[in-house]
């Protein structure tokens, strides 16, 4: 934002609350930059994960996560499952919060959830060049470094297989 919306006057960057925001000289209006959030889908199916190759930056041609941002007044867990509806062509449950990541200088807090899909074959949709599952402690070229660190502590609580092969019963 480079001019102040209540008046017009171009903002300058003034001490505020620790640190410099941008601030208007007129009238005093100060902006307050928010986080964005974003909702991750976490698949597992045994011991693998469904991940995504990214069809564009950041991370083009490298393994994520299938996310995206979350609406303004959506809830998390619907967000979750359009993403998933949008990424991988499929409806799934939401099961459950794996965690909330965020990181300090990173405008993106993350919200990650576990969830089964209920209809449809994963196919790559909007963003993906591609899909495939992989085990946990084998992942391919990831996109962000965090999502390792997510694979791991999620997978390793979301133990329950998706689709067991049924043969034996
Ligand atoms: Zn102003």
């Amino acid at each position: 934002m480079r001019y102040c919306p209540a008046c017009g006057t171009p903002l300058e960057a003034r001490p505020h609350d620790g640190r410099p925001r941008p601030t208007c000289p007129a009238c005093g209006f100060v902006y307050f930059a928010d986080p964005k959030v974003a909702v991750a889908v976490l698949i597992t199916d045994g011991g693998r994960v469904l991940l995504g190759r990214r069809g564009n930056e950041p991370g083009r041609g490298r393994w994520a996560l299938p996310a995206g941002y979350v609406d303004r007044g959506e809830a998390l867990e619907a967000a979750a499952a359009r993403e998933a509806r949008e990424e991988l062509n499929v409806d799934v449950r939401v099961d459950r919060l794996v965690g909330l990541y965020s990181a300090a200088g990173d405008p993106v807090i993350l919200a990650v959830y576990a969830a089964t899909i209920v209809s449809g074959d994963p196919k790559a949709g909007d963003d993906l060049e591609a899909i495939g599952y992989f085990e946990v402690d084998r992942l391919p070229d990831l996109a962000f470094a965090r999502d390792a660190r997510i694979v791991r502590e999620g997978a390793s609580s979301v133990r329950t297989p998706t689709r067991r092969p049924s043969a034996s019963w």
